[in-house]
């Protein structure tokens, strides 16, 4: 069981991503467990404000440490959790990076809005990440990419266990083409091995797809498996 804390300003943009499908069975299978908190709820000020301009002038707002560090300090176990803060300027988020935080019992998940945050919230965490060379309006997409993919590799989570030992970077690979009926679509065929039964067959044909696949659209990861 892994439990995830998101701290977010818009928790209503996360919710309904657990009301479905596959983390909403995990969820009530008790294997995973989510607490959305939203961290203006924590703001002091009159209308809760919880951004303000920058110092030394500039556009956007930034989010002030207070709520943050209150909405924190409120979390069970915030101490001994993994405090993750997403920002664009965080570690690459990889298949890598999801086994590893699938070690953990509890993460927490700091979602950052507007103009980015005061530079003082960097103190408050672990680690920081990022799930890619682009900049989002919000840290709640890369919440959920997080919460998602480290989600499916919690055994009993995904209903068949052996599909994720194949998936795309398992081993530095791609997965190999997959195929199902029609055996003939428009003149696009199966490839015979997979109806001939012979799975010793079979396995081969898929190494050899899986590393061609490899080598044509991601190089860098066979150089990855070499090194
Ligand atoms: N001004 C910031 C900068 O240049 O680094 C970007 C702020 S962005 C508009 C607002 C928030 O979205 C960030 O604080 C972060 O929480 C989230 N965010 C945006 N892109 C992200 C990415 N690629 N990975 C993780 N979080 C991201």
């Amino acid at each position: 069981m892994i439990r995830f804390d998101i701290l977010t300003l818009f928790p209503g943009m996360i919710s309904p991503m657990f009301e479905d499908s596959i983390l909403k069975r995990a969820i009530d299978n008790n294997l995973i467990e989510i607490h959305l908190h939203d961290f203006r709820e924590f703001s002091k000020m009159k209308h809760h404000n919880v951004d303000d301009s920058p110092y030394g002038g500039g556009a956007g707002m930034v989010l002030m440490i207070e709520p943050i560090y209150d909405c924190l300090h409120s979390i069970d176990g915030f101490d001994k959790a993994l405090k993750i803060l997403l920002t664009p300027q965080g570690v690459k988020y990889t298949q890598e990076k999801a086994k590893e935080l699938k070690e953990y019992n509890h993460i927490i998940l700091i979602c950052g809005h507007y103009e980015g945050f005061d530079e003082r919230v960097r103190t408050l965490v672990d680690t920081e990440m990022s799930i890619g060379d682009f900049v989002l309006t919000g840290g709640e997409i890369p919440a959920m990419v997080i919460v998602d993919s480290v989600s499916r590799l919690v055994p009993g989570v995904l209903h068949n266990e052996e599909s994720a030992p194949t998936d795309s970077f398992e081993d530095n690979l791609l997965e190999f083409p997959q195929y199902t009926k029609p055996y003939d679509f428009m003149g696009m065929k199966v490839p015979d091995v997979l109806l001939s039964g012979n799975h010793k067959e079979i396995d081969k044909f898929r190494k050899e797809e899986a590393l061609k696949r490899t080598k044509e659209r991601r190089p860098d990861l066979l150089e990855k498996r070499q090194g």
